[in-house]
């Protein structure tokens, strides 16, 4: 049977980081993903995600921190551009369920700049928004957005230019513990592995829970739509920062990017199904509240033009998972609730650490393995 030091499953944007740093590292790893590399149907694909350090709490902040540091160290291995900085926003409705000074005093903490804006403010900055009276707007320069296919692409190539063996088509069928290591059993036959790291979001339990080890995921399609501005040039990356709405029902979106549309989506549209039920047909009832909502935030966003749908595997209170299998120690798994790309390279890293060190340099104490 062949043998590796890892094994990893996914080649989503986590498993595509972390086959990338244990590659880097000099490690003899082995890759599976179950469909083709770049497939829709789960959570990296598309174009942009944003990314920001800008947290209600600072074990987030820290991340992304360091998180911007593994960007610029990706950018420069690869030569591939992958994030634009446009600066962003989070609204804070005062009478919503998220209060403004969580994230000041989180940013503060950490020492990242902010500034927090009051609705005139906001109107003289960016008349672009509609922003209501009764508002807090948090303000952070590091805000922009991640190409989010070309990181997962740079990713797998580059992990393949230092080494790694990664096998698309090729379904990760269980994972037997098997002394200090583990038998990764697959439709492309076994090989043996001394860690895997398992980075299967939505399809997780489907390998954890053999293993007596499942983890309470609530699994949705999300959708995301691309409205057609009659006049784009005021929306542009240097005219508009990217946004989020944190109230009861949060929304978020993005200046043009690489096209004359601006995208906005729901975060968190309980559209529940399972990967194995996703329809990929967008939700009408979604795409009219939406529409909705962007019209009276941008009104010059425009009519929607398309509609594109993903998945999200919340954890509870959607904290991210970044451990070992307390039964199963050389079983690491990485979930990152569907606030993720942000920190993809550190997430990787993170990840290779753990299989190859047993810890991380980054503090990933907070995102232990979630009691059943
Ligand atoms: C609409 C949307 C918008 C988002 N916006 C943002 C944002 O703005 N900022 C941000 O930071 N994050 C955002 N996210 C979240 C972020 O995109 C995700 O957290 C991240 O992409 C998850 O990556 P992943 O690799 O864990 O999951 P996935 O991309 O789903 O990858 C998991 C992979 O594992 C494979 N797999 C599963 N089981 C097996 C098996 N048994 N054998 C082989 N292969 C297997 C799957 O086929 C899949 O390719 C967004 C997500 C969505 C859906």
């Amino acid at each position: 049977m062949e043998s590796f030091e890892v094994a990893v499953v996914g080649m989503g944007a986590m498993g595509s980081a972390a086959a990338y740093h244990l590659a880097r590292r000099g490690a003899r790893v082995v890759a599976f993903e179950q469909y083709d590399l770049g497939h829709v149907r789960g959570a990296s694909h598309d174009t942009s995600r944003i990314v920001r350090t800008s947290y209600g709490a600072p074990e987030y902040v820290r991340l992304a921190q360091s998180a911007y540091r593994d960007w610029a160290d990706l950018e420069q291995e690869s030569g591939e551009r992958l994030l634009t900085i446009t600066g962003g926003v989070v609204f804070l409705p005062v009478d919503g369920p998220y209060a403004a000074a969580d994230f000041t005093s989180a940013l503060q903490e950490c020492g990242v700049p902010y500034e927090l804006l009051n609705p005139e403010q906001v109107r003289q900055r960016w008349p672009q928004f509609g922003v209501p009276d009764g508002v807090e707007t948090v303000y952070t320069e590091d805000s922009g957005i991640a190409h989010a296919a070309r990181t997962v692409a740079t990713l797998q190539m580059r992990a393949r230019v230092h080494g790694a063996d990664i096998r698309d088509r090729t379904s990760v069928e269980s994972i037997v513990p098997d002394g200090d290591g583990a038998i990764v059993r697959t439709s492309g036959g076994d090989v043996r592995a001394g860690r895997v790291i398992v980075a299967a979001d939505a399809w997780t339990n489907a390998l954890l829970e053999p293993l007596g080890a499942a983890i309470p995921l609530d699994i949705m399609q999300e959708q995301v739509t691309y409205f057609r501005p009659a006049d784009p040039e005021p929306l542009g990356p240097d005219r508009l920062p990217v946004w989020i709405w944190e109230d009861e029902e949060c929304y978020y979106g993005f200046p043009t990017y690489g096209e004359p549309t601006v995208k906005a989506g729901r975060d968190v549209s309980e559209n529940r199904m399972l990967p194995q039920e996703r329809s990929f047909v967008p939700s009408d009832s979604l795409s009219r509240e939406l529409a909705e909502f962007v019209g009276g935030l941008i009104p010059a966003s425009g009519p929607a033009l398309r509609t594109v749908t993903c998945q999200y595997a919340l954890t509870p209170n959607r904290r991210f998972v970044l451990a070992p299998v307390p039964q199963h120690p050389a079983i690491i798994v990485g979930l990152t609730a569907g606030h993720g790309f942000k920190f993809t390279p550190a997430i990787g890293r993170v990840l290779a650490e753990l299989a190859l060190d047993g810890e991380s340099t980054d503090d990933v104490s907070s995102f232990g393995f979630p009691s059943p």
